[in-house]
């Protein structure tokens, strides 16, 4: 596969040829037409495989075509992850791709100033990057709304569970509406893991990368 296969238009091609990466990665050859055809998914990947950018560039496609049909306030597609190191990487991601359409991502997590990242949320994004239970927090004093959400990844979920952000996690998708397209990336498929993509994922797709 390369990256033409995947009928991104000019503006999205320009970005990842400005980023000079020869080929797609498998996590991005099996996992790009999965995400793209709405189908909910489940990637088993590590760092270094190349799943940012696997969630990401279906993300943009899914945020330009609901755009188009939908109105309000709030972001379409919100990323979920562990720490702030990785939210402020994957956040850095966004901004790169998400130039071919002027899109606007924010980041919010814990240990960051409440007050900054409110004010960014009320400013306006059509993408979050989050750690679970700050998103809530932001969600409960009404810094931001959810209804409008309809593309959710959860990246790295089993060192999520490990950090003990299981109820957190579940949170964040019970607050998301039914009708979304939800990828669930992980190092590893454990039990626990495999009861939460039966809990919160439709029919999924599984890729081992
Ligand atoms: P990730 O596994 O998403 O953390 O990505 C690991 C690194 O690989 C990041 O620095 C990406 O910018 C880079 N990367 C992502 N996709 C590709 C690709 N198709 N070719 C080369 N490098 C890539």
């Amino acid at each position: 596969t390369s990256f033409g296969h995947f009928g991104f238009d000019e503006q999205l091609m320009h970005q990842i040829r400005k980023s000079e990466y020869t080929q797609p990665t498998p996590i991005q050859c099996q996992g790009v037409p999965i995400a793209l055809s709405g189908r909910d998914m489940i990637g088993i990947a590590k760092t270094g495989s190349g799943k940012t950018a696997a969630f990401i560039w279906p993300m943009l496609v899914h945020i330009m075509d609901q755009k188009e049909l939908q109105t309000g306030e709030g972001p379409i597609a919100i990323i979920v992850c562990p720490t702030r190191e990785l939210c402020q990487q994957i956040h850095a991601e966004c901004k790169r791709f998400g130039k071919a359409y002027a899109l606007r991502s924010v980041a919010v997590y814990g240990g960051g100033s409440m007050w900054e990242q409110a004010k960014a949320l009320q400013e306006g994004a059509e993408i979050v990057v989050c750690t679970p239970g700050r998103l809530i927090d932001h969600v409960k004093k009404k810094a931001t709304s959810l209804q409008r959400v309809t593309y959710l990844v959860f990246d790295e979920a089993d060192r999520m569970f490990d950090m003990g952000f299981e109820y957190q996690v579940r949170s964040v998708a019970s607050h998301v509406r039914p009708d979304r397209q939800t990828l669930l990336f992980s190092a590893t498929f454990r039990k626990k893991i495999e009861r939460l993509a039966r809990d919160i994922l439709v029919d999924p797709i599984r890729v081992v990368q």
